[in-house]
């Protein structure tokens, strides 16, 4: 258990009106947690404190060699004013991977849960009600040590900030049109692919560049050795539905194991749907579609739950998927993925954690 000492803010924000719009990651809530780690000490010091700025010496290592993590997720209130987090248990468990990967120390599982249900309860008013709204929680840590030297740092800090989110999608589910990288690639098998670390993005940037001049909304990545393999979107998992059967790329270490993912291949299995994780090339995908085979495509994410595809370029094809329409799993698994997120359905899997008790 965390000793969480908490300075309330004495100048609270004005908070956003009811139906004004939120956008994404723009807006930020009256508090914030900091925790940090002093090698020999550990994690010392959790504390809920007003938001505000930092002060970090230039030659912080994290501004240098990019050593931090970063996680996301959401709070969903309830039409009864009940406040939820779904799954926070597997984000506590992702930062923990990543932090192996990237020399950064463990934070026992339960610390984490513990210091987002308190921030997010302490800022719970913040929390937008409005269909498809959410609280987004973006908990991240950095490497702090004044050094220049390549090495992993001997100081941290973890901290959680929290943004009000308006809905993904404003009128409907709305499928995007998706680029298939074929020159740049993400992230190898062995490098940081499965970990959720800037750097990885920092690799996308290029590719979404190039996306948005051809009017595509997302990068697809393919496999980093021969190119040839479907990966992930730029920050969702995909999925397929190919002859009835639901497709999605197997972890294989150099894609993001994300929790939608994994919630959607247990919703799924549920319903008695086959679902394969494996290698899936273009050239498979070019045929099944070719044959009328490839039903709906879908990307699965925090962010926006389901994500439906509505067509996937690649060089000189353009595949137009379910006649630019949203299929009926996408709108299934987006119908019962909210509805437990936000307590309008009976949580069956016990994926619901509530705050503030
Ligand atoms: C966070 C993330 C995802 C989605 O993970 P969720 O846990 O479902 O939000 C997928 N791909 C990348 C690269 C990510 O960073």
């Amino acid at each position: 258990m965390l000793d969480i000492k908490i300075t309330k803010t004495t100048a609270p924000k004005e908070k956003p009106a009811k139906d004004a719009p939120l956008g994404f990651g723009k807006i930020f809530t009256d508090h914030m947690f900091i925790m940090n780690y002093t090698e020999g000490q550990g994690w010392h010091d959790p504390r809920i404190v007003p938001f505000q700025n930092i002060s970090l010496s230039p030659a912080a290592m994290v501004y240098h060699y990019g050593q931090e993590m970063f996680e996301g997720l959401k709070a969903y209130k309830s039409d009864n004013d009940e406040v939820y987090l779904f799954r926070p248990d597997m984000n506590a468990k992702r930062t923990n991977n990543t932090n192996t990967r990237l020399c950064i120390p463990h934070i026992p599982e339960e610390d984490f849960v513990q210091a987002v249900k308190a921030v997010v309860d302490i800022d719970r008013d913040w929390i937008p009600t409005t269909p498809g709204t959410s609280l987004y929680i973006r908990p991240f840590i950095i490497a702090t040590d004044e050094f220049l030297g390549v090495a992993p740092s001997n100081t941290y800090l973890f901290m959680i900030i929290l943004s009000p989110s308006g809905a993904y999608y404003e009128s409907g589910l709305e499928p995007v049109g998706i680029w298939i990288e074929d020159e740049y690639v993400r992230a190898v098998r062995g490098g940081m692919g499965f970990a959720k670390t800037g750097g990885n993005y920092a690799a996308s940037l290029i590719g979404q560049v190039k996306a948005h001049n051809d009017n595509y909304s997302q990068v697809l990545w393919l496999d980093g050795v021969e190119r040839k393999y479907i990966e992930e979107v730029g920050s969702m998992n995909i999925f397929f539905k190919i002859d009835g059967k639901v497709v999605t790329p197997m972890l294989n270490g150099s894609i993001l194991p994300g929790i939608t993912r994994d919630s959607t291949i247990k919703l799924c299995k549920s319903w008695g749907l086959d679902v394969e994780e494996r290698r899936i090339s273009v050239d498979e995908l070019l045929e099944a579609q070719k044959n009328g085979k490839l039903e709906e495509v879908f990307g699965t994410g925090t962010a926006a739950v389901i994500s439906p595809v509505g067509k996937l370029r690649y060089v000189d094809d353009v595949m137009l998927i379910n006649n630019g329409e949203i299929g009926p799993l996408s709108q299934k698994l987006y119908d019962t993925m909210t509805g437990i997120q936000y307590g309008k359905l009976e949580d069956t899997f016990g994926w619901r954690v509530k705050v503030g008790e």
